[in-house]
């Protein structure tokens, strides 16, 4: 585990860097580690949106990306190869049978550049968009282990009933979405972050006795697309939100959730550390502050630790 996240910087210089006040509302709103119960179901959270949903006999990983890419080679446009040991030490880490599905909800390079590669090392299928299916393609998984998502189908694994619900990316760069388009054929790896295109955009919703989790992985909406829908736990990503009201309105409100969980603002620039550093672009602390005046549950859970968040009674 050591060596999966960086030695990182001590706590005194992640707060410098920070700013105090984003650390102290995350470590105020933190659900203890603890393994799921029998019956419950835990998320492990990875990083920017990538969480692992498990109830300890199938898995579902979301947009797992650990390979965390710098700020300067993303902007110089270098070409990006994902860490395959990192990657690989992941899969042992969270168990050689633990991801029964890698499911994307879209195709940036922060959502998808490792997905497939934690696909072939689980031997897990791939599900998403037909531009995720090519980064799929690229990285060598079989046609057999390519699902396109199509939203609305309710997909069944295990205990649990997944279902992919078109959304929309937020405006995340200077009020606009970034790397617009689709990505049309095999991508192969390395490739700079510009050839991440996005592709469709996704919510997934996943089912299960003990309740109902809702991974929101791009801060943008549909208006109505969560009528008649409702979620216990929403897994929101923060990041490149535009109004902030307008989006719990459209978002958690709708869903009528009984807990939030903000994801995606931690700064994906620098290696997985234990302490998330933040995003100041993600402006943590109003949207926490906004969400509990708007009568939200907000929790934080640690990084890269089981949390059990279902049944939330
Ligand atoms: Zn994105």
């Amino acid at each position: 585990m050591r060596r999966l996240l960086s030695a990182g910087l001590p706590i005194t210089a992640v707060l410098l860097i920070a700013g105090c006040a984003p650390q102290a509302v995350y470590r105020s709103h933190l659900l203890p580690p603890q393994p799921p119960r029998p019956a419950g179901v835990a998320i492990t959270w990875l990083g920017t949106a990538g969480v692992l949903v498990s109830d300890r006999r199938t898995g579902i990983l979301i947009d797992p990306y650990v390979s965390r890419f710098g700020l300067f080679s993303i902007g110089l446009g270098k070409a990006l190869r994902p860490d395959r040991d990192l990657i690989r030490g992941w899969v042992r880490h969270l168990g050689p049978d633990a991801i029964d599905l890698v499911a994307v909800s879209h195709s940036h390079f922060d959502h998808a550049a490792d997905a497939a590669f934690f696909a072939l090392d689980a031997t897990a299928p791939l599900i998403g968009s037909a531009s995720t299916l090519n980064i799929g393609r690229g990285a060598g998984l079989a046609e057999e282990r390519l699902r396109l998502a199509r939203p609305g189908q309710a997909i069944k694994l295990g205990d649990f009933t997944v279902t992919f619900i078109e959304s929309r990316h937020g405006p995340a760069l200077f009020g606009r979405i970034p790397y617009p388009g689709t990505i049309d054929r095999p991508l192969i790896v390395p490739r700079p972050a510009r050839d991440y295109k996005l592709g469709a955009t996704y919510a997934i919703l996943i089912r299960h006795p003990s309740g109902t989790i809702l991974h929101h992985g791009s801060a943008g909406y549909r208006p109505g697309m969560y009528d008649g829908i409702q979620a216990d736990v929403v897994l929101l990503g923060i990041t490149g939100r535009g109004d902030t009201q307008a989006y719990l309105a459209e978002v958690p409100l709708k869903l009528k959730a009984r807990m939030v969980i903000p994801i995606h603002f931690d700064d994906f620039f620098r290696p997985l550390e234990r302490n998330p550093s933040f995003l100041s672009s993600a402006h943590f602390s109003e949207f926490c502050r906004a969400a509990e005046q708007s009568s939200l549950t907000i929790r934080t859970v640690p990084l890269c630790e089981p949390v059990r968040v279902l049944p939330l009674n």
